[in-house]
């Protein structure tokens, strides 16, 4: 059974899901009028680490993720400019290609670091109609308001709205800014649906249903409009996993105004408690300060390829830290997380280099037992599921990966290897495997040709093979004690 920490209760709660072996899981999505930065990253390799322990452990996982290509205004709390008519200004283009260029961008990445997809990638712009079906939910129950550029959730009617996030609202109210949105009831009210400016034309905007307006026009025109950021996950979330999910995932960030603010419209519609499990990853710092483009160091994975690294250097380098721990990127620590992966990778290589001694074994007990996977597989297994420790699980991978690394070939037990590495790459996503496939015969012969010059002193002859290894196959050739052992060269520029 996992044990995760609740935002819901502050505690590490055991979990069990709603059904007995599915869980449905929503992740608040990207915003996408950017690329991501490393610390965005950080929250979905966290979130797919989740994935992959609840599949490890026998569930199916219905997990939806939003992609966030409308209403989310410069500041969380309903003020600024939308952040996709903003993008847009900035690149020339309009708002749905901004949205269409960063959310493949987004996928791309999702890809290059290995997460699993989601069962469904849904996308603001796509579920319009759900978000207005709740909306009029909410209305018929008396818990909107209009004023003159939207409408509002009125929390006053939802009586613990500031219990999930133990905000201490009469220290907000003191502290309002007094040029902030007079119209509201509670300065803590959030828009449901936002008008677009009078006398302005939005890429994305729909026509407001009449029904939702307290007040009808004066020219009797439209009133175009858009949906207020947090709206779109309580529709989407309900309306593909149902009323009640499982477990809602996102960024620390998220307890105070969105998820706040996601609870509040989603049980007030509808009476049920919207999601039992509240996970929250930390936020990752650079150099110990705020990751934030305008200062210059929001890397991207496009931004680490020029400096050498992989989407696999960033994905080690994340479950290096803990979801719910403050991490610290530099590259000091990136490269670190990229030896870690550099060695791991060697030590995969060694299954291609030792032999299925399946018949041996059963004449040589000790041979045969001399690595069994199962004592390490439980041990990950169990650190994956104390709150999804993954600093433990690694530490025990590389304990485990050390120890045959010191061994004679001759003593590894291939079948074993290849256990471990495939419940490594399942519980960890670092493509192991994939990232160590046999070399081919051509190379395998020079590799014959070179023990043979090593063997008859022919040093020279053993130099070029040696060089040639490395330049035409990416091949180190490490002579050992007991053998001479093949590896992937590291492809990183020092
Ligand atoms: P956004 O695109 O701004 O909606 O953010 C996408 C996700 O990244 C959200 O889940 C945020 O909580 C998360 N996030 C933003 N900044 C950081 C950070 N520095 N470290 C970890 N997660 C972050
Ligand atoms: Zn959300």
């Amino acid at each position: 059974m996992i044990r995760l920490h609740n935002t819901l209760t502050r505690r590490l709660d055991d979990f069990t899901p709603l059904s007995s072996d599915k869980v449905t899981l929503y992740t608040c999505g990207p915003t996408v009028y950017d690329d991501l930065h490393v610390g965005n990253w950080a929250a979905y390799v966290y979130w797919d680490t989740l994935v992959r322990t609840l599949q490890i452990d026998g569930y199916t996982v219905d997990r939806v993720m939003n992609i966030t290509d409308v209403g989310h205004l410069v500041s969380d709390a309903d003020e600024g400019e939308d952040k996709l008519e903003k993008g847009a200004r900035r690149d020339g283009k309009t708002a749905w290609e901004i949205a269409e260029y960063y959310t493949q961008h987004f996928l791309d990445g999702m890809k290059a670091l290995n997460l699993i997809p989601p069962t469904h990638i849904a996308k603001a712009t796509d579920y319009i109609s759900q978000q207005i079906s709740l909306l009029r939910a909410l209305k018929q129950r008396g818990c909107t308001y209009q004023t003159s550029d939207g409408i509002y959730f009125d929390t006053s009617t939802f009586p613990r709205y500031a219990d999930f996030a133990q905000l201490d609202l009469s220290a907000q109210k003191a502290g309002a800014r007094v040029d902030a949105n007079s119209e509201k009831r509670q300065p803590w009210d959030f828009a449901l649906w936002k008008f677009t400016e009078k006398g302005k034309v939005r890429d994305m905007e729909w026509e407001t249903p009449a029904d939702l307006l307290d007040t009808p026009p004066e020219d009797n025109k439209p009133v175009m409009g858009f949906p207020g950021w947090h709206l779109e996950c309580s529709a989407i979330a309900m309306s593909l996993l149902g009323k009640t999910i499982d477990i809602h995932t996102g960024g620390i960030d998220h307890i105070p105004v969105h998820h706040t603010n996601e609870i509040a419209q989603s049980e007030a519609a509808t009476g049920q408690r919207f999601a039992n499990f509240w996970l929250h990853c930390n936020h990752l710092k650079i150099n110990g300060g705020k990751i934030s483009k305008s200062l210059g160091n929001g890397y991207t994975l496009d931004d680490l390829k020029q400096h050498g690294f992989s989407a696999m250097d960033l994905r080690m380098f994340i479950l290096q830290g803990h979801y719910s721990n403050e991490g610290n990127f530099s590259f000091e620590n990136l490269q670190a997380a990229h030896n870690r992966l550099q060695h791991w990778r060697d030590v995969a290589c060694l299954r291609h280099q030792v032999h299925d001694r399946l018949h041996s074994d059963t004449e040589n007990n000790d041979l045969r037992h001399d690595f069994s996977p199962s004592a390490a597989i439980g041990a990950v297994k169990e650190a994956l599921n104390d709150n999804l420790e993954t600093p433990r699980a690694l530490a025990i991978v590389d304990k485990a990966l050390t120890e045959l690394d010191k061994k004679p070939p001759q003593k590894i037990y291939r079948a074993g290897l290849i256990e471990f590495l495939e419940f490594v790459d399942a519980a960890l996503g670092l493509e192991l495997l994939d990232s160590t496939p046999d070399i081919d015969d051509e190379c395998k012969r020079l590799l014959v040709e070179r023990r043979r010059a090593r063997d008859n002193k022919n040093w020279v002859n053993s130099d070029e093979l040696r060089d040639e290894l490395l330049n035409e196959y990416g091949v180190v050739v490490k002579d050992t004690a007991h053998d001479t052992l093949w590896a992937y060269a590291d492809e990183k520029p020092e």
